[in-house]
């Protein structure tokens, strides 16, 4: 069911959004070669904690996972696309770092991702990590009162294509609210004028995701959670929690 959200809820929104921003820029500030991946998880759990929140992530066991998630942030390096765990890999000059955060302030969870390039960016994942912020920009331009789910995720996905770069079919977008992860789902290809209507209130993530190698199959690691690609090409992964509103989309996760 989709719970569309007052403007006082999407207000409250906001706030969680903001902690959600502070940490992924603490956490991006902190990512520096040599770091261990679990450092950046009590980077993230002290912004949280001091803004009286709760990570969103930490425990959490969807249908698909066969474990609770261990850390705060998901930290995807290189080949790992989402999920990955923050464990005690030090990071590396010409890491690709996606970092997923999520918080929960006031009853309501705010959603965003990054890529950060660790140490210098390598040329060849600068176009992909600039393509992928460009389809999280169209696919926000895109989410509009009246307009259809199809009408973003095909601007999302089209951005994507063009590249050559392969996208994972069943991870994507997703309703946002009380809940991390609420209906409807935000998928990132789609057809135009198709879909779900999308309505003032309605809150969503949009979260691109992009892999190298332009195949769309994945691989789950042995430790349940982290996506791989297929062929261990490097990924991206960006995302924002934003809210329909009949002035257009807010983003409720920027800094
Ligand atoms: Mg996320
Ligand atoms: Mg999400």
């Amino acid at each position: 069911m989709v719970e569309l959200k007052t403007d006082t809820e999407i207000a409250a929104m906001r706030e969680a959004g903001r902690v959600v921003a502070r940490a992924l820029d603490a956490v991006a500030r902190h990512a520096e070669p040599g770091v261990p991946l679990r450092e950046l998880d009590a980077v993230a759990a002290g912004v949280i904690a001091d803004a009286g929140a709760r990570p969103s992530f930490l425990n959490y066991q969807p249908h698909f996972a066969s474990s609770p998630f261990p850390g705060v942030i998901c930290t995807s390096v290189n080949d790992v696309v989402v999920h990955g765990i923050p464990d005690d890999y030090r990071l590396a000059e010409h890491d690709l770092l996606s970092v997923d955060c999520g918080a929960e302030l006031g009853g309501f969870h705010g959603d965003s991702a990054v890529t950060i390039p660790v140490g210098g960016l390598r040329d060849a994942d600068a176009k992909m990590l600039e393509d992928a912020r460009s389809a999280l920009r169209a696919g926000i331009e895109a989410a509009t009162a009246g307009a259809r789910m199809g009408d973003m995720s095909e601007a999302i996905g089209r951005i994507g294509r063009r590249g050559g770069y392969g996208i994972p079919a069943d991870f994507g977008g997703h309703g946002v609210g009380r809940r991390m992860h609420e209906d409807p789902p935000v998928p990132n290809e789609g057809r135009p004028g198709k879909g779900f209507p999308l309505r003032p209130g309605l809150v969503i993530a949009l979260e691109p995701m992009f892999m190298a190698g332009g195949r769309d199959g994945y691989r789950i690691a042995d430790d349940g959670w982290s996506l791989c690609t297929i062929d261990g090409s490097r990924a991206v992964h960006v995302e924002h929690t934003v809210a329909i509103t009949e002035g257009g989309p807010v983003v409720l996760t920027a800094a």
